[in-house]
């Protein structure tokens, strides 16, 4: 039984594995979340995505997730992901990966560009694990948004509501904009 467990088990990691280099994940993320060796991890990559993973450190800082506009995709990312988290029973890196498909799909759907990688969504997600980032409400439009933590909720307004002077009324700010329909819409809270 122990024999047949492992190879399932191993199935899985592989089926996982597989899920996330089409998602573009860099390798750190594959040796993070199974426990295949570096070795086949990287021969799986190459088959997959046709090519070597490419190298570099992760992006280990927070900034990048309060910058204006990759801050509205990373919390349309994080309410699925949070949703999701409420409404089944799935594994940390199988939400991961089902929420970062359905922001995939809400982006094609928006005509939009992802600009939050699956390697960035699943830092977001250990950033929230560890409380180095949380979600809070803003106070104008009660959609919820990546913040540090200790925001005080009461002050704070979100960066649909009180976009920066530059951004003007380019296509992406107005596609994300409007009181943030597609976060609602995709995570009732
Ligand atoms: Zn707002």
């Amino acid at each position: 039984m122990a024999r047949t467990k492992s190879i399932l088990s191993e199935a899985r990691q592989i089926e996982r594995a597989v899920a996330l280099i089409h998602l573009g994940a860099r390798l750190q993320v594959l040796e993070s979340e199974t426990d295949l060796s570096y070795e086949r991890l990287l021969r799986l990559y190459k088959e997959v995505a046709g090519k070597s993973p490419s190298k570099g450190q992760l992006p280990f800082s927070t900034d990048w997730f309060m910058t204006w506009q990759p801050n509205i995709h990373a919390s349309l990312f994080l309410n699925v992901h949070e949703y999701l988290n409420k409404v089944a029973a799935l594994d940390e890196i199988d939400t991961v990966i089902k929420a970062y498909r359905l922001y995939i799909e809400q982006m094609k759907a928006q005509g939009l560009e992802p600009l939050l990688s699956v390697t960035r969504a699943w830092r977001l997600v250990k950033f929230v694990d560890n409380g180095m980032l949380t979600l809070t409400p803003c106070s104008q439009c009660g959609g919820h948004f990546v913040t540090h933590p200790h925001e005080i909720a009461r002050h704070y307004v979100c960066g649909m509501c009180n976009p920066p002077a530059r951004a003007g009324k380019g296509r992406l700010a107005g596609s994300l904009g409007g009181g943030n329909r597609e976060i609602h819409t995709l995570a009732p809270s």
